[in-house]
C-alpha cells in the first residue's frame, strides 16, 4: 500500500480532500465533460465565505478546482503534497496508485504534463511566469490534465502574480494550478489570487509520524528517528537529515552550544559571527556543486572550445547567457544561506522553547532532548519571564531577517539580548 500519498506525513484529512478531488476529477476525464467550461467547481471570490457558485446540491469539497494552495509550515510537505495530488491527477487509474506510468513519470519529475517550477533565487520573474502560463494552456499531451506546481508561491514578484492571476481568472478547461505557501497571509500570496483557489491547510506533523517514516522509507533505527524527529520539530526533511547526515548534526551542536557560549558583550558578536559563518559555509557546501555542473554545461552547449560552425555564433550571446547564470546562482546562494541560519534560528528558538516550557512545569517533551539539562538550568536562573524574553528575541530575528535586515546587524541584535535577557 504505497501509493503517490504515503509520505504524506500525519496530514490524513488533507489526503482525503485530495483522494475525493483525484476521482472527481477522474469522473470528470470519463464523462468527457472536462471541455466544458462549468465542468469543474470553480472556486470563485464568494467561496471563502460560502460556494455561492455551486450547483445547488453539489458539495464543492467533494469536486475539483482549477486552483488550488497547499499551506503549511515548513516541512510540513506542501511540495510533497502538490507532487503527489499532480501524480494522481495523471493516473491512470484516477487514484494516484503509485504504480502506473502516469504515477511513476510525475512522481520522477519528468511527466510531459506536469510543469514544476522550483524557485532557486529570492523570487519567480514574471517571464518566467508568462513563458509557464503560455505552456500550460496548451492541451494535456498524455489526454489527462495539464498541470503546474508553484513551490515557493509566495516568492512571486508583484508582476508575475498578476501573470498567474490572470491564468486562473480565466483557467484553460484542462489545466489545474498547484500552488505552494507558507500561508494564505496577504504577504505570502495576494488576495485575489487566494480568492480564486481552494485551500488546503497541511499540519505540523507530529513527532511520532516522522519517526515512523524515517523507520519505514529509510530503513533509520528506531531510537535515532524518534531523537531526529523531536529534534526537527516536525519537519519531516530535516529530521531525515539529521538522522543521516554527521554535518548536519554537528552544526546542530554548535548552534545549540551557543547558549552557554553568551557569557559577555564581547561573546556575544564572537557568537554572531560564528552563527553567520556556519551559515555561510553550509550554504556554500551546498550550491558549490550544481554552480560548477551548470557553468560546464552552458558552456558545452555555448560550443565554448568548439570549433564547428555554430561554434562562433553561438558565442555570441554567451556572454549574457554566462551573466544571467552568474545573476541566478547568486540569488540561489543568498537563499541557500538564509534558509542555513533559519535552521540555526528554528533549533535556537527550540532550546529556549524548552527553558520557558521547563520554567513553567509544562507536561510537555522537551524539543532538544540532548540539551535538556542545560535549558532546565537556563530556566532556574532566567525563570519564565527571562525564557519567554529570550524566545522572542529569537523570533524577533527571524522575523526581521524575513523583512530584509541585514542578517549580520539581526543576529548581532539577537545575541545582546540574549546575553542580557
Ligand atoms: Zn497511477
Amino acid at each position: 500500500m504505497t501509493d503517490v500519498f504515503a509520505d504524506l506525513v500525519g496530514q490524513d484529512e488533507a489526503v482525503t480532500e485530495l483522494r475525493r478531488a483525484a476521482a472527481a476529477a477522474a469522473a470528470v476525464l470519463r464523462t468527457g465533460a472536462a471541455d466544458r467550461a462549468s465542468a469543474l467547481v470553480a472556486a470563485g471570490p464568494a467561496s471563502a465565505a460560502e460556494p455561492a457558485s455551486a450547483p445547488a446540491g453539489v458539495d464543492p469539497s467533494a469536486g475539483m478546482t482549477h486552483a488550488w494552495i497547499f499551506t503549511g509550515p515548513p516541512g510540513s510537505g506542501r511540495s510533497v503534497a502538490a507532487r503527489a495530488f499532480a501524480a494522481a491527477l495523471q493516473c491512470v487509474h484516477g487514484t494516484g496508485c503509485g504504480e502506473c506510468p502516469g504515477c511513476r513519470t510525475t512522481m520522477g519529475g519528468t511527466h510531459a504534463d506536469v510543469r514544476l517550477v522550483v524557485p532557486e533565487g529570492l523570487s519567480i520573474g514574471v517571464g518566467e511566469m508568462r513563458a509557464l502560463v503560455l505552456r500550460a494552456a496548451s492541451t494535456p499531451s498524455g489526454g489527462r490534465w495539464q498541470v503546474v506546481v508553484i513551490e515557493d508561491a509566495d516568492r512571486l514578484t508583484e508582476a508575475a502574480g498578476n501573470a498567474l492571476l490572470k491564468a486562473i481568472e480565466e483557467p484553460p478547461p484542462r489545466t489545474v494550478f498547484l500552488l505552494c505557501a507558507p500561508s494564505t497571509h496577504p504577504d505570502d500570496i495576494s488576495v485575489t489570487i487566494r480568492s480564486r483557489c481552494r485551500v488546503v491547510p497541511l499540519r505540523q506533523p507530529p513527532a511520532t509520524a516522522v519517526a515512523e517514516v524515517l523507520v519505514r522509507r529509510d530503513g533509520i533505527a528506531p531510537d535515532v528517528a524518534q531523537w531526529a524527529a523531536a529534534a526537527a520539530q516536525g519537519h519531516v526533511g530535516r529530521a531525515r537529515r539529521l538522522a543521516r547526515d554527521p554535518e548536519a548534526r554537528k552544526r546542530r551542536e554548535a548552534v545549540l552550544a551557543v547558549p552557554r557560549r553568551l557569557t559577555g558583550v564581547g561573546a556575544a558578536f564572537d557568537a554572531a559571527s560564528a552563527l553567520i559563518e556556519a551559515a555561510e559555509a553550509e550554504a556554500e557546501a551546498s550550491v558549490t556543486d550544481s554552480d560548477t555542473t551548470e557553468r560546464a554545461a552552458l558552456e558545452t552547449a555555448l560550443g565554448a572550445g568548439g570549433t564547428g560552425r555554430g561554434a562562433s555564433g553561438a558565442i555570441r550571446g554567451a556572454a549574457g547567457q554566462l551573466k544571467e547564470l552568474e545573476k541566478r546562482q547568486k540569488s540561489r546562494a543568498t537563499r541557500a544561506q538564509r534558509d542555513a541560519l533559519d535552521r540555526a534560528l528554528v533549533d535556537l528558538a527550540g532550546f529556549y522553547r524548552d527553558a520557558l516550557t521547563m520554567a513553567l512545569r509544562a507536561p510537555v517533551a522537551p524539543v532538544h532532548t540532548d540539551t535538556a539539562a542545560l535549558a532546565g538550568a537556563g530556566a532556574q536562573k532566567w525563570d519564565a519571564e527571562g525564557s519567554l524574553r529570550r524566545l522572542e528575541a529569537v523570533l524577533a530575528c527571524r522575523a526581521a531577517i524575513e523583512a530584509n535586515v541585514k542578517p549580520r546587524i539581526a543576529v548581532e541584535a539577537m545575541m545582546l539580548a540574549l546575553w542580557k535577557g
